[in-house]
């Protein structure tokens, strides 16, 4: 039985004709997919998946040494997965935020926020000297407050941020509503250091053709269904990759599949959950719209809520909307019919024009989800398993933009056992707390989103069970 919907009119007009696609990825001049693997292949670095994480360690292991033979296999297409589908906020932080890194590394923080913003520095370089045309611009973002209760702790925020060199104000209701207009606006902080907008969609297919140009071989539609080790007397070292047309055989193994690489090492799945994290694109804004937004600031921005929403204008003036519902599926569902959620897109939609109720009429021309590598500390973390030859990295947590190629160099330098500042830092020698096995994962994750909702609407205060989480450092965040 079809149940009616509750969805106010004005909102359901403003979805009808929103396209189920991402938007960075629905574009005419899209790259024609390359050939699945067929046959039997053998190369020194076999990276699987072509997300941000597989793209950038290719390209980087061919500037270590361009005579290593690199090749890529991934599942679909190269950025179809949570890197073709993300708000493009480009953060310098390695950490989801200074705070977080605080909370988790206080001693490695200034070296983490330095390595972080190296590490933005050389994206822009990289973004550069390739000529990847992806839009980015190092913007900064407002970080803005909706309530009263989001800006207790404000001045402290900005201190800590100023004492890592971050160039950040603290602004009031008027102020704030200076750089960008909504009537919901109270306040919150203007940091004008550590991101960058950018189109991610086009960053993965520049990335694509440069790792084409350096010599990597990619395999799309190629999805690895086992990894082993050869064992026995002759066998030549390495690991042999299998795929449906074919099978690979490489000195060293870069998994770099996020969530979905549980399915290939069973131990990625204890520490990171799928989250589903939607988003709206709006149609281009007329000059008139845009002028009624008054958006003067850092055109990215996000909501100081718990439950937050992200937001940003794109080169040819669309509003991107998302965020919001996190949503883990009982039982950690993957399928791609989660990136579809009409319930959710209403409810965006509905915050969206309550904050901007000037753009009243606005449609919507996409709508999607993805998924979010969520793991209980928020950043990414690094491991390795069949002796060293296979290396992996997830958990990034919803802020993968930027820290995918620092993550780029961890990998290589742990299969290459080198020696590093990166190598040594606890950041990348320390795991994340697991998630307790089903069905308690279900049961303890909804019990925190609920919690969370419900200290947005009780000025921010947080229950037992979040304060007894917060203790034992265990999280749940997108
Ligand atoms: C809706 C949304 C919004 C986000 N917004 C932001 C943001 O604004 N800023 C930010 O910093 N981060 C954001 N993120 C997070 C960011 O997109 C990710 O952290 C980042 O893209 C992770 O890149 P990845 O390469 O590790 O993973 P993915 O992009 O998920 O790539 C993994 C790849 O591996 C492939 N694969 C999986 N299994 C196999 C297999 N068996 N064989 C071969 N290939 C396989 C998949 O097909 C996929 O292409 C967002 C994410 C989502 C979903």
């Amino acid at each position: 039985m079809v149940r009616p919907t509750s969805i106010d009119p004005k909102v359901a007009r403003s979805l009808a004709h929103a396209k189920p696609l991402p938007f960075w990825l629905d574009r005419g001049d899209a790259p024609e997919p390359l050939p699945a693997l067929a046959g039997h292949v053998t190369a020194d670095l076999a990276i699987i998946g072509g997300g941000f994480t597989g793209l950038w360690t290719a390209l980087l292991a061919k500037e270590r040494d361009p005579h290593r033979d690199v090749v890529i296999l991934e599942a679909r297409t190269v950025g179809w997965a949570a890197s073709g589908r993300n708000g493009g906020f480009c953060s310098a932080s390695l950490t989801h935020g200074i705070a977080n890194g605080l909370q988790r590394f206080p001693e490695e923080m200034p070296l983490l926020e330095k390595l972080g913003e190296r590490n933005l520095r050389e994206i822009g370089e990289t973004i550069r000297v390739l000529g990847i045309d992806c839009d980015f611009e190092l913007t900064g973002e407002l970080n803005v407050a909706t309530a009263p209760w989001q800006l207790d702790g404000i001045e402290e925020a900005a201190d800590a941020a100023r004492a890592f060199g971050q160039h950040v104000e603290v602004l009031d209701a008027a102020a704030m509503r200076r750089e960008l207009d909504s009537p919901l606006l109270v306040g919150g902080l203007k940091i004008t250091t550590g991101n960058a907008m950018l189109d991610p969609g086009r960053l993965a297919w520049g990335l694509r053709r440069a790792c084409l140009d350096a010599g990597v071989r990619i395999f799309e539609h190629t999805p690895v269904s086992s990894i082993a080790a050869k064992s026995g007397p002759g066998a030549t070292p390495g690991l042999t990759l299998t795929t449906p047309y074919g099978s690979m055989r490489a000195g060293g193994v870069v998994l770099a599949a996020g969530v979905f690489g549980r399915s290939l090492l069973r131990r990625i799945g204890s520490f990171v959950v799928p989250v589903w994290d939607y988003v709206l694109m709006t149609e281009p804004l007329s000059p008139a719209q845009l002028a009624s937004l008054g958006w003067n600031g850092p055109r990215g921005a996000s909501d100081m809520s718990n439950q937050f929403h992200y937001f940003r204008l794109t080169s040819d003036n669309r509003m991107l909307w998302g965020g919001y519902d996190a949503v883990y599926y009982n039982g950690g569902a993957i399928g791609e019919e989660h990136a579809q959620s009409p319930a959710t897109f209403g409810r965006l939609a509905a915050h969206f024009f309550a904050t901007f109720p000037q753009l009243e009429g606005v449609s919507f021309t996409h709508a999607w989800g993805g998924i979010i590598d969520t793991c209980s500390r928020f950043c990414a973390f690094f491991g390795t398993a069949h002796g060293g030859r296979l290396v992996y990295a997830a958990g990034y947590t919803g802020l993968g933009v930027g820290a995918t190629r620092f993550a780029a160099q961890v990998l290589l330098d742990k299969l290459s056992n080198d020696d590093t500042e990166r190598s040594r830092l606890a950041l990348v020698r320390s795991k994340p707390l697991p998630f307790p096995p089903e069905p308690a994962r279900s049961a303890v994750i909804q019990l925190t989103r609920a919690s969370i909702a419900r200290a947005d609407t009780q000025d921010g205060r947080r229950d037992a069970w979040l304060r007894l989480l917060d203790r034992i450092g265990l999280g749940f965040d997108s």
